[in-house]
């Protein structure tokens, strides 16, 4: 089995991560000192915005007014694509006993975590989806309290078609605060907000480590680092497509990598001379991600056959995997490192990302190897609970006491001597 790269990337995504730690250390310490007043300085100095921070009733309204009728069905599609599918994930999620002995009962309760803290990305594109994805599925999990928070356009605030997103897929709150000002705000319960439980959505490199230094006091989805994608091809690919649909994840940003993984040098090829000029027809700001991005971190693989392809897909565990060849079942069976699959030619990225239902918030970096994405899940926490008749809690009591005692904890063997001598007190126990 063998693996040849036509293509190999010259840099590999990694961020100032000592410089970027102490930054938003800083801005975290400040700002939990210093409340209200040293969050709205932020927002001043990154975002040049000065306005009001949580968005009134009003403001809500004159936000959604200026979105278009079409954009708006378009969000409420993805909203219902997006909230059906959490609902089936919460489906598989139950309350569940087990008498595990004659009158020892334990069981399982899936709880929703009371406040959930929505960051929705909008520094370089307008993240609607993120809305979309974050908010309703903290709705359907059972969340009591939704914020959503996402930075203010100059003079302008948040974008409205994100406020309208926010709004109908349920957040309680709508913050108009951006980067590491907005998660300090949901953490530390700023502005009136109940403090956050877990931080959801993805974010730049300010927002990841903000996340990530305050994981612990607050649960967090995951660290997100750049996007990247991996497409499986065989000789049956279309080349344009295949070309099209890399080139549309390269424009999430300069160092977002996409991978090409075929077992058909042609394609590999056609696909190759496709894709500068592909990238040159994309408008500047897309334009300059993706040409960067194909130029430091895009690799094209040609492997002998498609079980090393499977293999090599494994090996970089992308966040998002397209298969475009023959046998979609075998595809599904075998690959075990993925975000979000998609699979053949009709459908694409592009779908997950805005409007088809599985949820967008993925992991990246390689993180695929051990965790999915966002999920109804993340916003559940899985307890446990057990309760026993005097006679049922005989047996774990004996074991409990002997256990405890050879660890040389007697404090709690006696808590379990206190029952058996109190239930049985006709018995000796060893
Ligand atoms: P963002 O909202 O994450 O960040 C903007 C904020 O960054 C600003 O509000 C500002 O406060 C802060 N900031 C900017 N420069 C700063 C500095 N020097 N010091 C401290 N703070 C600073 O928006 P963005 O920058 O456009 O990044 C969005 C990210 O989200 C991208 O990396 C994108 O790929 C990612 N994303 C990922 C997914 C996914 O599901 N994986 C989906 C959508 C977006």
């Amino acid at each position: 089995m063998t693996r040849e790269y036509l293509k190999k990337a010259s840099l590999t995504p990694k961020s100032d991560a000592t410089e970027t730690h102490e930054i938003v250390k800083g801005i975290l310490d400040d700002i939990e000192a210093g409340g209200d007043a040293k969050a709205m300085e932020y927002a001043a100095k990154f975002d040049q915005y000065e306005g009001n921070v949580l968005l009134t009733p009003e403001e809500i309204e004159a936000a959604c007014a200026l979105v278009p009728e079409r954009l708006k069905a378009d969000i409420r599609f993805s909203h219902d694509n997006v909230r059906r599918f959490a609902e089936l994930q919460k489906s598989t999620v139950s309350d569940v006993e087990t008498e595990l002995l004659p009158g020892f009962v334990t069981g399982q309760k899936a709880i929703p975590v009371d406040a959930a803290g929505c960051y929705v990305p909008g520094g370089r594109y307008s993240h609607i989806a993120s809305a979309i994805m974050t908010v309703t599925t903290a709705k359907v999990a059972g969340c009591k309290h939704i914020t959503a928070c996402s930075p203010p356009r100059p003079g302008v605030g948040v974008a409205p078609a994100i406020v309208y997103a926010a709004h109908i897929c349920g957040a309680d709150k709508i913050m108009a605060m951006g980067g590491v000002q907005g998660v300090a705000a949901m953490t530390f319960g700023l502005f009136g907000l109940p403090k956050a439980n877990i931080l959801v959505g993805p974010g730049n490199q300010f927002v990841a480590e903000a996340k990530r230094i305050l994981f612990g006091r607050v649960g967090i989805d995951m660290i997100a680092g750049p996007t990247d994608s991996l497409i499986l091809a065989d000789k049956t690919a279309d080349a344009h497509i295949v070309a099209t649909d890399l080139v549309s994840q390269a424009e999430h940003g300069y160092n977002s990598p996409v991978w090409l993984v075929t077992d058909d040098r042609d394609l590999a090829e056609d696909v190759m001379a496709r894709v500068p000029k592909l990238i040159d027809d994309l408008p500047d700001v897309n334009r300059d991600n993706a040409a960067a991005a194909w130029r430091d971190y895009a690799e094209v693989i040609v492997c002998s056959d498609r079980e090393e392809m499977a293999a090599c897909s494994d090996d970089y565990a992308p966040e998002h995997l397209t298969v475009q060849a023959e046998d979609l079942d075998w595809w599904l069976e075998n690959l075990t490192c993925y975000g979000s699959l998609f699979l053949g030619e009709e459908t694409t990225v592009s779908y997950g990302d805005k409007a088809a239902g599985t949820n967008h918030v993925l992991p990246t970096s390689r993180a695929a190897s051990y965790t999915g994405g966002l999920s109804v899940h993340k916003y559940m926490k899985i307890v446990t609970w057990q309760r026993s008749t005097r006679e049922g809690s005989k047996a774990v009591a004996e074991a409990t006491a002997r256990i405890s005692r050879l660890e040389g904890m007697e404090g709690h063997a006696r808590a379990a001597d206190v029952r058996l001598e109190k239930y049985f007190p006709n018995e000796t126990f060893d």
